[in-house]
């Protein structure tokens, strides 16, 4: 029993290293809002599966967690019948807005899926992850509209020059708010 789960794990393993060795960079199509250069999930997907499936591997991810802590689960199966669980927390900052939740997630399956899988560049992948961080916390930093709760954007006056919150929803909503610093 031991032996034959210990055979079932280094078939496993070995297909994996296979995969790695094989597996070439991947063209990088895809743009941040910083300039910085990625493979959208499509391109990884697809320039990923036929060595998967040539190395007898099959790559499954869904949603997991809770409603209050969603979280993503990949299953990587061997068709030996091993299969290997892995999980990540999805970081979603308070007051996202429901339609950014997509890109967040994406990029949280972009993240597990190279990860596991061994395929990024290191420091790309760490470059791309605080290009992330910045980008929510700048997306959490903006205030709220005073009148409308909509979120605000930072505009400047065309008379001084100077900097304020206008709100997102203007012409219809003329919230302001002053910038400090
Ligand atoms: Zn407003």
């Amino acid at each position: 029993m031991e032996d034959n789960k210990f055979k079932l794990i280094s078939e496993f393993n070995s297909a994996l290293c296979s995969f790695q060795s094989e597996q070439g960079s991947i063209n990088r199509d895809s743009s941040g809002v910083h300039g910085s250069k990625y493979a959208s999930w499509p391109t990884l997907r697809e320039a990923t599966r036929i060595l998967l499936t040539k190395h007898g591997l099959t790559v499954v991810i869904h949603p997991g967690g809770t409603h209050s802590e969603p979280t993503l689960v990949m299953l990587l199966r061997h068709m030996n019948g091993h299969i290997e669980r892995f999980e990540t927390p999805i970081f979603l900052p308070p007051n996202v807005k429901p339609q950014d939740h997509g890109g967040a997630i994406t990029y949280m399956k972009r993240y597990l899926y190279t990860s596991v899988l061994g395929i990024a560049d290191p420091t790309e992948e760490d470059l791309d992850d605080q290009l992330y961080k910045k980008e929510q916390n700048e997306s959490y930093d903006k205030p709220q509209c005073p009148k409308c709760t909509k979120p605000m954007k930072l505009r400047s006056s065309k008379a001084t020059g100077k900097h304020f919150w206008g709100c997102s929803a203007f012409p219809d909503c003329n919230g302001v708010l002053p910038k400090d610093g």
